[in-house]
């Protein structure tokens, strides 16, 4: 593990307060496919523009900060596991919901819970891939982005 504090400019502190606050897991960075190391850019894992056919198209790496996206074959087999929960969390309190206040037969919830599925399937597919990446790579922005980081994530 790498330990660099960073110096600020008449602050007797190791860490600068602000840069602590930005520490850790970010939600939005995550939502918004940005780099896991400088989180940089939005949608800098994935290709642009959208292609059905290929949804999982990432980039091989960042181009601020060059953090490799695949670091090694089958990195985001892992991701698999992370879409199957967050399917389960949103699509099954919608079927309980479903079957047992409106009373919807099973063929009626299926029908809804499928097109409901269809619907957030990549976005799904996408955010997993992202969280997997999330949550394995440090958020260490270069030295220089720093001050200009700090001021947008506040
Ligand atoms: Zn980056």
């Amino acid at each position: 593990m790498q330990s660099r504090k960073p110096k600020f400019q008449g602050q007797n502190m190791s860490v600068h307060p602000l840069y602590k606050k930005s520490m850790g897991f970010s939600v939005r960075a995550m939502w918004q496919y940005k780099c896991p190391k400088c989180r940089g850019k939005k949608t800098a894992l994935f290709k642009k523009p959208f292609q059905f056919t290929k949804p999982l198209d990432m980039n091989d790496s960042c181009s601020r900060c060059g953090q490799d996206f695949e670091p090694e074959p089958g990195y985001y087999y892992g991701a698999m596991f992370i879409s199957y929960i967050l399917s389960s969390f949103i699509l099954l309190p919608i079927a309980l919901v479903l079957a047992f206040y409106f009373e919807f037969s099973n063929l009626q919830m299926m029908a809804v819970i499928i097109l409901l599925g269809v619907l957030i399937f990549f976005r799904i597919l996408r955010v997993s891939r992202s969280i997997w990446i999330h949550a394995m790579v440090k958020y260490d922005p270069p030295m220089k982005a720093r001050p200009k980081i700090l001021g947008r994530d506040q």
